[in-house]
Parts: C-alpha cells; structure tokens; sequence
C-alpha cells in the first residue's frame, strides 16, 4: 500500500488553516470540479477524516523550485515537512474489502448533449456543487456563464488598473494627460520621440479594454439565479451505445437537487426529462409523487435529443414528448445532466492483481447468494464498486463486508 506523503505532518497539525489562508498559490479546486479554487496547501474537502492539511507538490511554489516557506513560517504547530516521502506499507491481512466507489460517466461522449462546449449544460455532480453552502458559489445556483463573466470582469479590471499606471507614468513624465497628447498626436501636432507611438497605442487599447469592461459589467447587472432547470435523466446509462444497465441511484438525486434548488428560491421551475422516474426503494415513490404534488416538479416522459443553445448562452432543449407524441423544445438557464455510475478506471488491473473477475459491465463479479463475496475467498465487495447503488445501500453492504471479512479473520 502506497501511503502518499502529506508533507504536514498528521501527528502536529491542528487544522487550524493558517497555512491556507496565507498561502499565495492558488488552483482549480477538484473537489469542487474545478468550479472553485483551492490553495497548494489544503484539505481536500472540510469533513475529510483525519482533519489536517496536505501540500499538493505540482503547485506548491517550494516544490516548484521557487522561493516560499510562508506555511512554514506561519505554522505554529511545526507541522510543515517539506522532506516528508511517500511510503510503502506491507500490511499481511486476513481480508480485503474492496470499496473502490465509481466515476461519473464522462458526458462529452454525447456530443449533441453539448456538456463541455455549452457552458450551461453541467453534471449532476457539478450542480450539486453549486447546490452547496459550502460550494463555489455559496449555494446559489449560478449560471456558469454568468460566473466566468465575473471572473473576467475580475481579470480585466486588474489588468486594465496596470495599463492605467503606466499611463499615469507618461502623463507624469510629460506633464500631459493622456486624452490631451491622444488629441495632440493623431493630429500630428506631436510625433517625435520614440515612446508617443507606444502610448498612442496603450492609450487605445485602455480605452478598448473599457469600453469591453463597461459592457460587460452591464451585462452582468441582468445575471440573476438560475430558475429555468431541465434535468436530463439516464445520460450514459440505459443507453445502448454507452451502458445498457440503469444507473439507479440517478433519478432520486434528480428529484432531490430539484426540490432542493426549489427551496433555495421559489421562483425555480424544474422540468425532469425521463423515459421512466425509477424510484425504488422504501417511500422513494412517494417522494416523487409529493415531489408534483406539493413542490410543483415538472415530469415530461420522453428522451433528450439535443441540446442546443440561444444568444443568451441559455440551453435549448430539444425532445419528444411522449406522452402527447410531439416533439417540442424548450428554454431553460442550466440543463443538468443525470450522469451514468461507471466502474472506475484502473479496476480492470485491480481486478488483475488480486485475480478476482469483473462482470460484463467491469464491476466485481459476486456470487448471486453471496452478494459481497468476490470470486476469490477472502476478498469481498461493497458500493458502487460492486453495481451501481445509494448511499444507504453502500453503508448497509459496508457493514455486511466488515461482518464477512470478520468471519474469515476470526476463522468462521
Ligand atoms: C450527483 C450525485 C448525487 C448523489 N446524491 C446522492 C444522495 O443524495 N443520496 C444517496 O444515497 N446517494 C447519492 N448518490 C450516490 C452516491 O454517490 C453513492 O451511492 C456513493 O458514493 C457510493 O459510495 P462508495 O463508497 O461505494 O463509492 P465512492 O463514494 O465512489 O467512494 C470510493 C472511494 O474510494 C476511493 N478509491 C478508489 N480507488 C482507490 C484506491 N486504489 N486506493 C485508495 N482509495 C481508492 C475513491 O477515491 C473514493 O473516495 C449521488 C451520486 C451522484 C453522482
Ligand atoms: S510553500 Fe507551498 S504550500 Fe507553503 S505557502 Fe508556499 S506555495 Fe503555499
Ligand atoms: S436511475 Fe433513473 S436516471 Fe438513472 S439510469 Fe436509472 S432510470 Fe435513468
């Protein structure tokens, strides 16, 4: 077992944060998919166990060879070690429960979907993030067209504040301001000395950069919460092309994101496209129904064909509605792809190395009346990386492998 180096160590650190907030290095966050930031020292999400920080070495500035050492510093804990390794631990065990989870089914394999080329067709995963108090944009569901405008509008006002100084040097240098030597100089009252040119031309490209930034902000003015949802089911799964199983857990987080972005704002209409709402499980089906009833969920039977896009950037969803057999279109602010469970990448040389077989659609294969026993004795399964399934039936099998592989330890 490989166990990656912190480069904090766990026995130190207090989780106090001091590190991070002082941290000058900032990315693109994964546990939010990249919708947020995070610095080069942190904690990969806030419930992580055990709670203590770790530096991700691709972007740490210490790491990348350049001066830094403010975590260091501002730790008051001494937990910063820079020298840590990764270690290889040997671990002789009586069991092995494999509990490998799954990865989102990858939607740009459905190009007419648009997910990745139109900005306001995200994953479920992603809209659960902007769903989140804790997530990226505090729980407000943004478009995100709407958030990479005012991310631009951020990056265009810092650089047009460095343009404007270094007008301000030459209105300073020739005691002029730069409207009066623009004049001056495309009149050709001014046009010796080597540096007019280049101040003519900063001179335009600062009054360009505002002018795009005044219409922008404009713009931005108009942005508003995402209310319009069309929720997209069995993308990826059900689906002759892709995985023909059904993803089953999908349909209920539809339902529950759509009631959830109902209560953050009553404005929002929700309009849930399936071939069939799969709610199976104790009082699933009756959520559905109050999901109609009392919230006002929108169900509309019929498969997505295509989504497309108007000057707005807001999605077009295009379908058959089967119900009425017409086929119709509709506008929305974000469309949310339900995608499929896939067995995770790597499993096949899991699977290799401990020998145990993966059924047809590559999860591990189980005995049918011993649902958590792999096909090699003393290695057991539960979640995802046995089928698709919820968490409560994730947590339920988690228990029953602890229990099996405890049987073999303890010698039946
Ligand atoms: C958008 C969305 C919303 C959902 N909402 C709900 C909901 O509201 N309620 C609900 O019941 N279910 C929900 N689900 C389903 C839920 O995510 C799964 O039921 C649950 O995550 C399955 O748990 P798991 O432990 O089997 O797998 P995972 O949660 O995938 O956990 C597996 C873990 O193993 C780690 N891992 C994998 N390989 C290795 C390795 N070689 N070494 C070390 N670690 C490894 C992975 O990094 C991962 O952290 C939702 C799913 C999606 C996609
Ligand atoms: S050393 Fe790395 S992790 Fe620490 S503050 Fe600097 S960039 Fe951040
Ligand atoms: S759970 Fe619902 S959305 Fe998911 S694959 Fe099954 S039918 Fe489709």
């Amino acid at each position: 077992m490989r166990k990656k180096a912190r480069y904090v160590n766990e026995d130190l650190c207090t989780g106090c944060g001091a590190c991070a907030e002082k941290c000058p290095t900032s990315v693109a966050n994964e546990y939010e998919l990249g919708l947020g930031k995070r610095k080069a020292i942190y904690k990969f999400y806030a419930q992580g166990i055990p709670s203590v920080f770790c530096i991700d070495p691709n972007s740490c500035r210490t790491f990348q060879g350049k001066k830094c050492g403010v975590c260091e510093k501002v730790c008051e804990a001494k937990a910063i070690d820079y020298k840590q390794e990764d270690k290889i631990l040997e671990l002789n065990v009586g069991a092995i429960i494999l509990s490998t989870g799954y990865d989102l089914f990858d939607a740009t394999r459905i190009p007419e979907y648009g997910y990745g080329r139109l900005p306001n067709v995200v994953n479920a995963m992603e809209f659960e993030r902007l769903l989140s108090a804790s997530g990226p944009t505090e729980g407000h569901v943004e478009r995100l067209s709407d958030i990479r405008d005012h991310h631009l509008i951020k990056t265009s006002e810092k650089k047009l504040k460095k343009s404007s100084k270094s007008l301000a040097s030459y209105e300073k240098k020739h005691k002029m301001s730069s409207d009066d030597f623009y004049k001056q100089f495309t009149a050709g009252n001014i046009s010796d000395g080597d540096e007019f040119p280049k101040w003519a031309k900063q001179y335009e490209s600062v009054q360009e950069a505002t002018k795009e930034l005044e219409e922008l902000k404009a713009k931005a003015e108009k942005f508003d919460i995402a209310t319009r949802l069309a929720f997209i089911q069995c993308v990826g799964s059900r689906d002759f092309r892709f995985n023909k199983y059904c993803s089953s857990y999908c349909c209920m987080h539809s339902l529950k994101e759509a009631m959830m972005a109902k209560d953050h704002d009553a404005r929002t209409e929700a309009y849930i496209f399936n071939m069939d709402l799969r709610t199976v499980g104790k009082g699933f089906e009756e959520y559905k129904v109050r999901g109609a009833e009392q919230i006002g969920l929108h169900y509309v039977r019929g498969r997505v064909a295509e989504i497309t896009q108007d000057e707005n950037e807001n999605p077009i969803i295009w379908y058959e509605e089967t119900t009425s057999q017409t086929t119709k279109h509709m506008t929305v602010d974000l469309a949310i792809l339900a995608v499929a469970c896939e067995a995770p990448k790597g499993i096949e040389k899991m699977a290799e190395m401990l020998g145990a077989d993966l059924d047809e659609n590559r999860f591990f294969k189980t005995d049918l009346l011993n649902p958590l026993d792999t096909t090699v004795p003393g290695i057991f399964v539960c979640g995802c990386a046995q089928r698709p399934m919820d968490i409560p039936e994730s947590v339920a099998q988690a228990s029953s492998a602890a229990c099996r592989a405890a049987e073999v330890v303890a010698g039946g």
